[in-house]
């Protein structure tokens, strides 16, 4: 019998939501490996809190929007724990509120890279090393869209809410291709959620300003996101792939 706990990546795992979301899976048993891009010391918080409460966990450094930096995430997945059985694609960026015509093809690069390019390259590793085709046990992956896909982000950012547009199609897409695999794909929409994405966006009173139009008025937490996350990954969904679960407060 193999007593040895499911391991989950979270990429972007050292703040906001992924952040919630490695502290839960912790707490629900998971082993957690924590990427960040930058940020060191808040993703050893991270992992400092989950072995201080008795998990396990790792922090893995590397940036999705590059190769090097999912080599060396997947590399550190392998050396850490040698098993994959979940992994939530969470690293994400906006950018400042531009009209289209005034963006650049830079930025449009960097939105696909990192959102688009990044999420589906850390996908490809997770099927890698879950799928049975492969010789994989299994396990769920779990893509954090936004309900900017649906809104379309009018005169802020058209270009990250069509980045996670395709985050929607992508995750229907594998959840089909590798349903007889053993491996789940799943998505959650958040809405409005009180992190510090907003303030690098150059939106740092979003939070306030959103929070009357949403019907529930009010943001969601980052834990809020996490419980619905941890529900996609769970066998409590064993019957859900390809679902793309709105979490918005009604938005
Ligand atoms: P956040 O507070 O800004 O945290 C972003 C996290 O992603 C940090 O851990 C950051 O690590 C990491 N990260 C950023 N770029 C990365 C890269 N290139 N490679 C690896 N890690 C990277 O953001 P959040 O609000 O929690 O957002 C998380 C996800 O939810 C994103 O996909 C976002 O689009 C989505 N979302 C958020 C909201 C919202 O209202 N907050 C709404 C809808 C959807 P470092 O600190 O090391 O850079």
């Amino acid at each position: 019998m193999n007593d040895k706990p499911p391991v989950l990546l979270v990429t972007g795992g050292s703040r906001g939501i992924g952040a919630a979301v490695c502290l839960s899976a912790a707490r629900q048993g998971w082993a957690v490996v924590v990427n960040y891009a930058s940020n060191r010391s808040a993703a050893d918080a991270v992992v400092a809190a989950i072995v201080g409460a008795g998990g396990e966990a790792c922090v893995a450094e590397g940036d999705v929007g590059t190769t090097d930096g999912i080599a060396s995430i997947f590399s550190a997945v392998d050396k850490q724990f040698g098993r994959l059985d979940g992994l939530v694609n969470n690293a994400g960026i906006v950018d400042m509120p531009q009209r289209i015509d005034e963006m650049s093809p830079e930025r449009l690069e960097r939105m696909f890279r990192i959102n688009v390019t990044g999420s589906i390259l850390c996908a490809a590793e997770a099927v890698r090393r879950m799928s049975t085709l492969h010789g994989g046990k299994g396990g769920a992956i779990v893509n954090i869209s936004s309900m900017a896909a649906i809104i379309g982000g009018a005169g802020q950012y058209v270009d990250y809410a069509a980045s996670k547009g395709a985050i929607d199609s992508f995750t229907i897409g594998l959840a089909r291709e590798v349903a007889t695999e053993n491996v789940r794909v799943n998505a959650v929409r958040p809405g409005i959620v009180d992190t510090e994405i907003h303030a690098s966006g150059g939106l740092p009173d979003r939070v306030r300003d959103m929070s009357p139009l949403v019907p529930l008025k009010r943001a969601g937490t980052a834990q809020e996101i996490a419980e619905a996350v941890l529900y996609l990954l769970s066998p409590s969904a064993s019957y859900i792939t390809g679902a793309i679960l709105n979490v918005s407060g009604g938005r």
